[in-house]
């Protein structure tokens, strides 16, 4: 029988915990009773270093209900490492491994639907959402175009896809190799290959707590999609660099011939427009070099994406089953 660990990363979550973990136990007794899942199977809570009632509440449900574990980590280092983080314990025995946000927006009975998928033979199955009724306007119009444009600049992400997926052992295991510190999971899982499908699922608005993704950072997680994963902002100045050299070559001339002709003491427009125009696009464009050369430099000092300050779930299971 197969271990189902559902990875559910939590920070700042005390309003909806509860109902999260009540709604996710009917869940896997139901995948228990039709023989779906292995007995051992669990929910790994991921404490991202908040520091309401979280954690107490994951340790205290943990003791009435044998389907809690959690790690706590020790700080706060954002949804994807904290992602990361629940994998890489989880991938020391599950065999399937489903990410879920705490809110439960995302439809958490779609998970039986995963489960049943994986059953099938499938090691990645991606939740996508098929209306985002729950999202603001502007949050649908600007994510449908992010994921346009990341399409576009050669970035395979699925479109209505967020972080809800199941991956298998092995999946996860090869997705857990990849050595970059910048984490963009939905770019990456795409990469890993193997027999993939979709389970379609209606978002529903969050219940209790606030979203922890305001504009700002959701821009800036959009920004960092792109940068971690495409070149083509690189290569856009080049272009933007001979476009400008061509449409010189053309000012040069003219200039020339105005030399030639006797009128060289106008220009005073003409040169502060260059002067400020081109210092702009100097600074956009060392701007967009130090975006990578700070990402590179990110990436080779190969920092611990989290640090574990308390792992409930190896307690729970003090030794790894052998595969
Ligand atoms: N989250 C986290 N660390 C953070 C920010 C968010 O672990 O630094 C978790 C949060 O508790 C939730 C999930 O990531 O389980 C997604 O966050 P949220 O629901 O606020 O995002 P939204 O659905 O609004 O995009
Ligand atoms: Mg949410």
């Amino acid at each position: 029988m197969d271990k189902l660990v559902v990875v559910i990363p939590a920070y700042f979550e005390e309003e909806i915990l509860d109902s999260t973990i009540s709604t996710l136990t009917d869940i896997y007794e139901e995948l228990l009773k039709d023989k779906k899942i292995s007995q051992d199977s669990t929910m790994l809570f991921v404490n991202d270093g908040s520091t309401d009632q979280t954690w107490s509440i994951i340790e205290n449900s943990r003791k009435g209900n044998p389907f809690v574990t959690g790690i706590n980590l020790s700080r706060n280092t954002g949804h994807q490492n904290a992602l990361w983080a629940g994998m890489t314990v989880a991938s020391q025995d599950a065999d399937m491994i489903v990410t879920i946000d705490a809110d439960l927006q995302d439809d958490p009975r779609a998970i039986i639907e995963m489960v049943d998928d994986y059953h099938a033979g499938y090691d990645v199955v991606y939740g996508v959402r098929n209306n985002r009724d729950s999202d603001t306007a502007f949050k649908r119009d600007t994510a449908g175009l992010f994921y346009k444009f990341m399409n576009k600049i050669g970035v395979k992400t699925i479109p209505n896809h967020a972080d809800f997926r199941l991956l298998s052992n092995r999946a996860v295991k090869n997705l857990l190799a990849f050595p970059e510190r910048n984490l963009f999971l939905r770019g990456m899982v795409p990469l890993v290959g193997f027999p993939s499908t979709k389970v379609f699922y209606a978002r529903r608005v969050r219940k209790a707590g606030k979203s922890k993704y305001p504009l700002r950072k959701m821009l800036l997680f959009a920004w960092d999609g792109i940068t971690s994963f495409s070149e083509v902002p690189i290569r856009a100045i080049m272009v933007l660099g001979l476009t400008m050299v061509v449409f010189s070559a053309i000012y040069v001339l003219y200039a020339l011939i105005r030399w030639l002709t006797g009128y060289t003491t106008t220009g005073w427009t003409s040169i502060m427009i260059s002067i400020w125009l081109l210092g702009g696009i100097e600074l956009i464009v060392v701007g967009i070099v130090g975006e990578y050369i700070g990402k590179i430099f990110k990436e080779v000092k190969r920092r611990p994406r989290f640090i574990i300050q308390e792992d409930l779930y190896t307690k729970a299971n003090p030794v790894p089953r052998s595969k």
